[in-house]
């Protein structure tokens, strides 16, 4: 049995005043039955981690950051380490995102180098994956999957599967409001397990996959519903209180 998991990747957003107004909506609107029923992580802006550490106390939400550095500490400028993010209370991080694909030149190899790091620093992780709409259209989907799913499965296959998550973001439905279908994406993440399985990731059943790319409250339970879909990383939604408490809602009752 998966356990839902929502996380909320506030991009490159808010500041101190508006994260920490967003943050007593969360707090304030979050039920118990919920949070019983659902994992959820919050992946502020660098700057902001430690004061989310504090407005996030006694609250189940745990705190997530959106990238991480390729290497250990040491002379790289401008970088943030594996085990400066569990030092500040991160439990998650988030690699590989397209936006970090896509904008600042990662690789595969990066993202393989990421996941070791967060795991050695005992971060569990977020391990982003998706096709742009040209390569969907060319139906190089299941081609592209298995290239950056290559890059996670030696280590995934040595991690407790609870440490190891998947998120199948199209890079399309990402920011677009075209989100995929629910049958669309139950596809995919069926073949994501069965890709993990087959090259040897045991608990690859245990492992969580996350959709995301435009999970708004209107779609949200037709999404989670489906049976290899655990739960959603939120972008857009995630800034607003009463839109990421109504997805952690659905996925709680999916
Ligand atoms: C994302 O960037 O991870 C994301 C899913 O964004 P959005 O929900 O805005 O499409």
């Amino acid at each position: 049995m998966r356990k839902p998991l929502v996380v909320a990747n506030w991009k490159m957003n808010g500041d101190f005043a508006s994260n920490e107004a967003l943050y007593a909506a969360l707090r304030a609107g979050l039920d118990a039955s919920v949070s019983n029923a659902v994992d959820i992580a919050i992946c502020p802006p660098f700057p902001y981690l430690g004061h989310s550490t504090a407005w996030l106390t006694d609250t189940p939400i745990r705190l997530g950051a959106q990238n991480v550095a390729a290497t250990s500490n040491g002379a790289f400028t401008g970088e943030v380490s594996a085990s400066m993010l569990a030092d500040v209370g991160c439990h998650w991080v988030i690699i590989g995102h397209s936006e970090r694909r896509s904008m600042y030149g990662e690789t595969d190899a990066d993202v393989a180098a990421k996941l070791s790091l967060a795991l050695a620093s005992q971060l569990s992780v977020i391990a982003c994956v998706g096709e742009t709409l040209q390569e969907n259209e060319a139906g190089q989907t299941e081609a592209v999957l298995a290239r950056q799913l290559d890059a996670l499965v030696s280590t995934f296959a040595k991690a407790p599967a609870i440490m190891c998550v998947v998120a199948y973001e199209p890079v399309w439905a990402i920011g677009t409001g075209r989100s995929a279908t629910p049958e669309q994406a139950q596809a995919v993440h069926c073949f994501i397990r069965a890709y993990l399985a087959g090259k040897g990731v045991s608990q690859a059943d245990e492992i969580r996959i996350l959709y995301g790319g435009s999970v708004k409250p209107a779609n949200a339970l037709s999404l989670m519903s489906m049976p290899d879909i655990d739960g959603a990383l939120v972008g857009g939604a995630s800034l607003v209180a009463d839109d990421f408490l109504s997805i952690c809602r659905a996925s709680a009752v999916a």
